[in-house]
């Protein structure tokens, strides 16, 4: 008999190409790492040092169906790739941080705008703007050791099938390299860890009914309708 006294729960998985499920552990997110965006959101468009969010790992879904928010009146969309960590390390070199990455995806920061924009004005926490139930949608893991290490390739979203994002992730002011040094200086990162790396320019609202398809060339697809 378990010892929990409540039911534990299930470990995430998200399925890798291939065959075999991939257990998320902790969603950590990259703010603002296109020149392009950060310009729209009333940003520096230089090369700060990246700073770093965090959603629950229930938040990360394959639905192909997922709920119209019922809070924000501003949901918008953010296409991002997302790096799978394999092997967990604290302070890691750039020049090796890619061998600590399983493999790729690409996701969706699903974000409530409206609310993330009150709380950075009254200088309070982003979580319930950013990690809520289903903000990371995401698609099929494809393994390094298949797609290799994609430093450049497009990444567009478009929805209802007309483009609103589109991007190349070697436009990215923080490579991948880079992001993992940064963030395994904060936390030691360990296997099962996912990482958003930031999206481009076109961030834009989400309304009921809305199909969403996120491509990135060469790794993946994600594709959602709100419901
Ligand atoms: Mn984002």
């Amino acid at each position: 008999m378990s010892e929990f006294v409540v039911p534990a729960a299930p470990v995430t998985t998200v399925p890798v190409a291939g065959g075999g499920k991939f257990p998320v552990r902790r969603v950590f997110c990259v703010g603002r790492n296109y020149a392009d965006h950060a310009l729209e959101m009333g940003g520096d468009p230089t090369r700060e040092p990246p700073f770093f969010f965090s959603k629950p790992s229930d938040a990360v879904t394959l639905a192909a169906q997922l709920p119209t928010d019922p809070i924000s009146k501003k949901f918008e969309h953010e296409a991002e790739l997302v790096v799978a960590i394999g092997k967990g390390g604290s302070n890691i070199p750039a020049a090796q941080a890619l061998e600590h990455v399983y493999g790729y995806s690409v996701g969706c920061d699903l974000t409530r705008r409206d609310m993330q924009g009150e709380a950075k004005k009254a200088g309070r926490p982003w979580d319930m703007s950013k990690g809520f139930d289903n903000s990371a949608p995401i698609g099929e893991i494809k393994p390094a050791s298949a797609i290799g290490h994609p430093a450049k390739g497009t990444l567009t979203l478009s929805v209802n099938g007309t483009i609103k994002q589109s991007g190349d992730i070697s436009q990215m002011t923080w490579p991948v390299p880079d992001v993992i040094a940064f963030l395994s200086t904060l936390v030691a990162l360990a296997p099962g860890d996912l990482i958003y790396t930031g999206t481009p320019a076109g961030v834009g609202p989400l309304v009921k009914g809305d199909k969403v398809e996120i491509v990135c060339e060469g790794v993946s697809t994600c594709v959602f309708t709100l419901i």
